[in-house]
């Protein structure tokens, strides 16, 4: 409730109790049980850090805030109170007027409610942060709205894309795009799409959700079974096995190696059939809308990966972004964002609270069970265990400069090796496992040392 209370401006006044009229429930009727509220800690913690971008740029963005002289006056407004009439505002303030019941401070920096009021020399920076993946005017509006605000932030940013000339040379035709129906699967990941994209001369592999419409790409150096199954294992280990895989029936997705990985994994793989091709138009959709986005991206000299993390978390329409959609979360991106926002949506409270507990518990079993060894001397006798082999009798030589390590001669497998004490000891001797393998180098360095 307080983190929800940060943008207004309370005061707080006591009323004593024969003037209230209304019966007082809330401090009058407490509660028989309490719930544990602490996991409200993690949500506090989130917001404490307000700003996802790093400690420096938000100190340059905290200057910048201070040094405007607008936002100083918001400032002085928010933390003073705005007169009572718009025509005693400064001029200056009057475009925020409107929003004056929003806008709060924190952390010396401005919100309108989730997003970062951006001083006016930022305002660049802001603006080619949101258009880096040179996505079109709506894209980048809907993605502002989110996590930046100033006034007339709108009609800048269509300044600044009708006057970006990466966009300007790859306008497409105007034509509109058969429209395409198919069937929205009700759960995220469960159906896929894939195809080739081919871009500057790089072959890709590109993966899409029905569901959620995100975008995976992996570069493909060959178009073979062996490349394409491992690149699809790779997708498929971060964001889970999918129900159906749709792609088109040429090679390799015709191939016995296609079809065993698709029997392994349990999925059920739909062919495009070759009489209607345009079957398979979910992922030639993905494929040229990353095609237009990363060929002005390259040319512009960007980062294709920026480029399709801004596509994944842009918000569509009315839609949340495809990350939102499919993981639940908010993604960071390089555009300042309130921490707050990045929360998941699941109730993770209880999952930091466990975690956290976890943590604790792991601690005092680990400060409960783990044996101190005393240090070894030269010439002391020790148990070596090689491996997964027996253990075996050798002596100490010597300590070596890496914590816990010593070097020491054993009598049966090879003369030298460097091992790390390990718990736990147990007599007659102390026992220790071998670590690392020996390099040849080292060896020879050992037998010296013997010598
Ligand atoms: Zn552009």
């Amino acid at each position: 409730m307080v983190l929800e209370l940060f943008k207004y401006n309370l005061q707080l006044r006591h009323v004593p109790g024969k003037n209230l009229y209304v019966a007082d429930a809330l401090s009058r009727n407490p509660l028989k049980c309490h719930e544990d509220t602490s996991f409200l800690e993690a949500g506090a913690t989130v917001v404490h850090t307000v700003l996802t971008a790093s400690d420096e740029k938000t100190e340059i963005l905290k200057k910048a805030t201070k040094d405007d002289p607008v936002l100083s006056l918001i400032r002085n407004y928010i933390e003073e109170g705005w007169p009572a009439n718009f025509k005693e505002v400064s001029e200056k303030a009057t475009p925020f007027w409107d929003k004056k019941a929003e806008l709060h401070c924190y952390n010396e920096l401005i919100f309108l409610g989730n997003r970062l009021v951006v001083p006016t020399q930022m305002k660049k920076e802001i603006l080619q942060n949101l258009h880096s993946a040179h996505q079109g005017i709506t894209s980048c509006i809907n993605k502002a709205s989110r996590n930046v605000y100033w006034p007339n932030f709108c009609e800048d940013i269509k300044n600044f894309i009708n006057s970006c000339s990466i966009c300007q040379q790859h306008q497409r035709a105007k034509v509109k795009e058969t429209l395409l129906l198919y069937r929205i699967p009700s759960l995220p990941w469960e159906e896929v799409s894939i195809g080739f994209m081919y871009l500057q001369k790089t072959g890709y592999l590109l993966c899409t959700d029905y569901h959620s419409k995100y975008i995976e790409i992996k570069n493909l150096t060959l178009k073979t079974a062996e490349p394409v199954i491992s690149a699809l294992k790779q997708i498929f280990r971060t964001h889970g096995i999918p129900r159906r895989l749709h792609s088109d029936n040429g090679p390799p997705f015709d191939s016995k190696q296609f079809v065993n990985f698709t029997k392994t994994y349990d999925i059920e793989h739909v062919t495009s059939s070759p009489k209607y091709s345009k079957s398979n138009g979910m992922v030639e959709r993905a494929i040229g809308t990353m095609k237009a986005i990363l060929n002005k991206v390259i040319k512009d000299g960007g980062d294709p990966n920026l480029a399709v993390l801004e596509y994944n978390t842009t918000p569509k329409f009315n839609l949340l972004s495809p990350a939102e959609i499919l993981m639940g979360r908010v993604l960071r991106t390089i555009l300042p964002t309130k921490s707050s926002l990045l929360k998941p949506k699941f109730p993770t409270e209880i999952t930091v609270k466990r975690l956290k507990d976890n943590q604790g518990k792991q601690k005092a079993y680990y400060v409960k069970t783990a044996v101190k060894l005393s240090p070894l001397k030269p010439k002391q006798p020790v148990y070596v265990q090689m491996g997964h082999r027996d253990w075996t009798p050798g002596t100490v030589l010597k300590k070596l400069d890496t914590p816990r390590s010593y070097l020491f001669k054993t009598s049966v497998v090879t003369p030298l090796a460097i091992a790390e004490l390990s718990p736990p000891a147990s007599p007659p001797f102390p026992l220790f496992e071998l670590s690392s393998v020996v390099s040849d180098a080292a060896f020879e360095l050992s037998c010296l040392v013997l010598m």
